[in-house]
């Protein structure tokens, strides 16, 4: 496929209409009282579009339309094999507009055009393709009972699910909610990130294109306040989260204020990648280390934020590392040979500048730690090394969804393991080393949702289950499991005589 061209995406952002309206019950609406906040383009620091900020009336409209729409079976009673068909002409139609969402994407987010292109709006478009394929596959049980009697155990849509995400994969993130939610026969209120609206908002009008009824899929952007209203609905059955930790615990707390509806909480992560000395290729090792934290500048629950080496292959290590981190340079995120875009906004980027003055003050820095590209009126921070003492240090300990790695020593396996595990998170690790025992034993006592052997990141795959111990959440996204998380489960017994 041809590469574009910066002058392309340049010229499509020029003539680019940007929708910034609420889309309740099928269509788009203002907030009320013509209430806006400014959706500004980390690239440049230019105002994108005046995006609807939703309230209270706002939010219960949409939660009302949701609630129509579930209890008159539009979608919620077709059989899954219609509801399968429209996802696909949904998804297809995702892909059609891939220049569209992955322009609004890497505009309001930052993120290379490289990427959007590539993982973002494809990765959202294969996960509406995956539920709706998976959905009329999955049938329920007939349990073993009395001989009177027959015993059913089904899964039933759970009702009006919200759908609260962040700003770091904002279309991917939003489709690991509603793919399942939706195939699984639920109405969504999807609430994305005052930081991202953009790609959400548009994706409306392409579900109802697609043949998406009314009040099924609706999306009130805006900042915390319509999230939180989402979480104290007493009329919201389920409310998926991804999001930071802190929120997630203020999420669960509304949710027993209100009506105890169900609460999935994806969350943060300071993830360690461990390299032992037999690792089977440093090379690789290395790319993959500087991946792990470097891509999408650092705004990844997944990165592999803390880096344990083995002393013995430390300096050798490093040099391979820091050489692996100089290809993230920033760059305009619109020229497709950008490997490192902006950080999402102007908050970001001082809260990662912040953690780089507090690393400058407790650790040696041994690459990058700056703020560049700053006469372009956009956010960019260099990929930023940290090595750590043994005393440790804050930004060792602290998400900082940044491109910002700490590099800790150790001496033993055990030693990597207390290390690993000594965080409050628990989303994802690695190990790399060539000897099958270490990889097992050390895999098993990683107190993590992820783990990975030989490779950082890998498995796009919607088969594997994703989400995390500790406080980096409950549930899972991804994999026939996370249908789980949108049904209730129902015993009926049938007495035959
Ligand atoms: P955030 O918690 O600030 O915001 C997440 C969402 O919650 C946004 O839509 C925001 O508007 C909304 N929100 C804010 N305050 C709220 C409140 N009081 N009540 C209800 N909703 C509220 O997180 P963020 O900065 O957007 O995203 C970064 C965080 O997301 C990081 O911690 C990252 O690790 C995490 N994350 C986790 C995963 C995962 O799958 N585990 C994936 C991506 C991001």
């Amino acid at each position: 496929m041809d590469k574009k061209s910066l002058a392309f995406w340049q010229d499509k952002a020029a003539t680019l209409s940007i929708e910034g309206r609420a889309f309740i019950d099928g269509e788009y609406r203002d907030a009320e009282g013509g209430r806006t906040f400014d959706c500004l383009s980390p690239i440049d620091g230019k105002l994108l579009a005046k995006v609807a900020d939703s309230g209270a009336a706002d939010v219960d409209a949409a939660v009302s339309a949701a609630r129509r729409a579930f209890d008159s079976g539009v979608w919620s009673g077709l059989n899954p094999r219609q509801r399968k068909a429209i996802l696909l002409r949904w998804a297809a139609s995702i892909r059609e507009h891939m220049d569209e969402l992955a322009l609004l994407e890497t505009l309001d987010a930052g993120k290379p055009i490289a990427d959007t292109t590539s993982v973002d709006v494809p990765g959202a478009a294969y996960c509406v393709e995956w539920f709706a394929e998976a959905i009329d596959k999955v049938g329920g049980e007939v349990a073993p009972a009395d001989h009177h009697l027959v015993g059913l155990v089904t899964r039933e849509p759970i009702g009006v699910v919200a759908a609260v995400v962040p700003w770091n994969f904002p279309i991917l993130m939003a489709s690991w909610k509603f793919g399942p939610a939706l195939a699984a026969g639920n109405s969504v209120v999807l609430k994305p990130s005052e930081k991202s609206p953009l790609t959400a908002i548009r994706l409306a009008q392409l579900a109802l294109d697609a043949g998406i009824p009314a009040g099924v899929f609706n999306v009130v952007p805006g900042a915390g306040e319509p999230g939180k209203l989402l979480a104290l609905h007493q009329d919201v059955d389920c409310l998926a989260f991804t999001g930071s930790t802190n929120v997630g615990k203020l999420i669960m707390q509304y949710a027993g204020q209100s009506n105890l509806k169900r609460v999935w909480l994806e969350l943060g992560g300071k993830s360690p990648n461990i390299v032992m000395p037999d690792c089977p290729d440093m090379d690789r090792a290395a790319n993959a280390a500087a991946g792990a934290i470097f891509y999408n500048m650092g705004e990844m629950c997944t990165a592999g934020s803390r880096l344990l080496v083995h002393r013995d292959i430390k300096d050798v290590f490093l040099d391979k590392l820091i050489a692996a981190a100089r290809s993230y340079t920033p760059g305009n995120p619109l020229d497709p040979n950008t490997s490192m875009g902006a950080i999402v906004d102007k908050v970001q980027l001082e809260r990662v500048l912040g953690y780089i003055e507090a690393g400058r003050a407790e650790a040696k820095l041994l690459l990058g730690g700056a703020r560049v590209k700053e006469e372009t009126g956009g956010f960019y921070i260099e990929p930023t090394i940290f090595e750590i003492p043994a005393s440790g240090a804050k930004v060792a300990r602290e998400e900082i969804f940044g491109p910002v790695l700490s590099v800790i020593t150790f001496d033993t396996v055990e030693e990597a393991i207390r290390i690993a595990n000594d965080s409050e998170y628990g989303l994802a690790a690695a190990v790399w080393t060539s000897n099958l025992t270490i990889a097992h034993e050390v895999s098993r006592k990683l107190r993590a949702g992820t783990v990975w052997v030989n490779c950082y990141d890998e498995g796009g795959d919607m088969n594997f289950p994703f989400g995390g111990y500790k406080q980096s959440g409950n549930g899972r996204d991804k994999s026939l499991h996370a249908l789980e998380k949108y049904t209730e489960l129902k015993s009926t017994l049938v007495r035959l005589r």
